[in-house]
């Protein structure tokens, strides 16, 4: 590696170092076509209530099939977009969309639901990404509380004062804020304390084994009761079966998002899901509970 081989050695790039920073200057100029183009797509992945199952909202998850390189993961565009700057033009088109996508959705009688959009760092670090937030809701008609941001606590590294500021401006404005990937990379408890935010999202990594092992079931349990003494929702990502949605509303996790429910949609599929759900919603092991409970 160049930084062992010392000073004054020539730093040699490896045949598989050349491959990879090819293979990342093509997926930049297909991702660059992709957007002029208007070939980003968003899926949308309902988030629902332990409690009664009724669905809190939607997140917004880009997506990306080109003609050449095929299907391409967000968790490799999405970096290298950071890299080059094409985050913030294809973030503030995400929020846009996401935004109008919301608004049509109230239209057809799903009101009452927050829409939830990732975003960068990157493009928090924008000086004006405050009022382009506030522009995007203006021109949409989305009330801000329906928005919620989502931000990885490992990007807040850095300019760490300089984001809160921007956050807290966001947050008095109204919009909701959530700690996305809660538990991986940096996690630190006193984010949890000192970010202005409304929602903690557990990563999925600590659901896994939620329901089967002992130790994640009380490492999970712990983050739930810390996050609801602060006063923050907390949200497991990444739940894929009915063992570990049982243990997660039995440890009062608010709200569940994962495959269990259902995979990222695209726009024309929500309408059909929201009536699935309405039907397979009443036979959840606690909404069923509860039902027998009231009845
Ligand atoms: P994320 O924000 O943590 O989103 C959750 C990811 O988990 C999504 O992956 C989703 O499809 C996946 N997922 C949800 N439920 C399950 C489940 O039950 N099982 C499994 N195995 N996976 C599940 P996706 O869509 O591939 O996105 C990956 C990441 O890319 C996102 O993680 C987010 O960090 C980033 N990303 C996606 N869209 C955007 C965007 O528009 N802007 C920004 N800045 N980042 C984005
Ligand atoms: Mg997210
Ligand atoms: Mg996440
Ligand atoms: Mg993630």
């Amino acid at each position: 590696r160049a930084k062992d081989s010392g000073r004054g050695r020539t730093c040699t790039f490896t045949p598989d170092m050349n491959r990879k920073v090819v293979e990342r200057m093509r997926l930049l100029s297909r991702a660059r076509l992709a957007f002029e183009r208007g070939d980003f797509a968003l899926h949308y992945q309902p988030q629902v209530t332990t409690a009664d199952g009724r669905v809190r909202g939607f997140e917004a998850l880009a997506r990306w099939t080109d003609a050449e390189l095929g299907p391409v993961s967000p968790d490799r565009f999405i970096p290298a977009c950071e890299d080059s700057g094409l985050i913030v033009p294809l973030g503030l088109w995400v929020l846009e969309t996401a935004c109008t996508e919301a608004m049509a959705m109230a239209a057809r009688g799903i009101g009452d639901v927050t829409m939830s959009v990732n975003m960068s760092a990157v493009q928090l670090a924008q000086h004006d990404f405050v009022p382009q937030v506030l522009d995007i809701l203006a021109r949409t008609g989305l009330p801000p509380h329906r928005l919620e941001l989502e931000i990885t606590e490992s990007q807040m590294i850095g300019s760490l004062d300089a984001a809160i500021e921007k956050l807290k401006e966001l947050r008095h404005a109204g919009i909701q804020i959530a700690l996305d990937d809660f538990g991986t990379g940096y996690s630190s408890l006193t984010y949890l304390r000192t970010l202005p935010i409304n929602t903690l999202k557990l990563d999925k990594a600590f659901i896994d084994d939620v329901h089967r092992r002992p130790d994640a079931r009380n490492l999970v349990a712990s983050i739930a009761r810390i996050a609801r003494d602060l006063s923050r929702t907390v949200v497991a990502e990444g739940v894929e079966d009915e063992g570990q949605w049982d243990a997660l509303s039995q440890m009062g996790c608010e709200l569940i998002q994962g495959y269990f429910v259902s995979r990222p949609l695209p726009a024309g599929r929500i309408d059909r899901f929201m009536a699935a759900w309405e039907v397979r919603r009443s036979s959840l092991p606690n909404v069923a509970r509860a039902d027998v409970v009231v009845g």
